[in-house]
């Protein structure tokens, strides 16, 4: 793979799964909401079921087997996604995940966001070693307060969805101004 100066920053959402710092959005992969819905029932069957009793080992098998109708889809979309940064920018910044102090709104199933992010960073991290690229996992704390103008702290409750800095009078996205405060932690490191 040639050589490449470009570089990205990553918001890990909620709402989109990524946000790069130049405003673009990947969104969650979409589950069958019926799986979702019959995932928890089995799961309930299998915790409630006793020990070695035949329906529980169905139960089980069931179970698993929907584990793997959820988990592919995401798996060959977290694939598609980091070949895309991979093959994009030679350099990519990420919170590091595995930093205590990541406050996220969480409105899906935390378990699912969690799983999600930490697929993303993982595929890209190996593929960016394959191709010779870096990957930065920058300090994860208040990634959204400061302007990435101007550095002045602008406080916003999560419930805001726009950075709007009264110092310089910056307004973006609040997710790209935080894709842009983790590339510049990314280069500043
Ligand atoms: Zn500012």
């Amino acid at each position: 793979m040639p050589e490449s100066k470009e570089t990205v920053g990553i918001d890990l959402g909620v709402k989109h799964l990524a946000i790069t710092f130049d405003g673009e959005f990947y969104e969650h992969p979409k589950f069958p909401r019926e799986s979702e819905r019959k995932l928890h029932r089995k799961q309930r069957v299998v915790s409630r079921k006793k020990k070695g009793a035949a329906r529980r080992r169905k139960a089980i098998r069931e179970l698993a087997r929907l584990h793997e109708h959820i988990a592919n889809p995401r798996r060959d979309y977290a694939h598609k996604v980091s070949r895309k940064l991979v093959n994009s920018y030679g350099l990519i910044a990420f919170e590091n995940l595995n930093v205590q102090g990541m406050v996220k709104n969480h409105h899906l199933a935390k378990s699912i966001v969690d799983a999600a992010w930490n697929q993303l960073v993982r595929y890209t991290t190996y593929k960016a070693e394959e191709a010779g690229r870096g990957v930065v996992l920058v300090d994860p704390k208040n990634t959204s307060q400061p302007c990435s103008n101007c550095g002045e702290i602008v406080s916003k409750k999560l419930s805001e969805r726009m950075h709007h800095c009264e110092h310089c009078g910056y307004v973006q996205d609040r997710d790209i101004n935080a894709a842009q405060n983790i590339l510049k932690r990314a280069l500043a490191g």
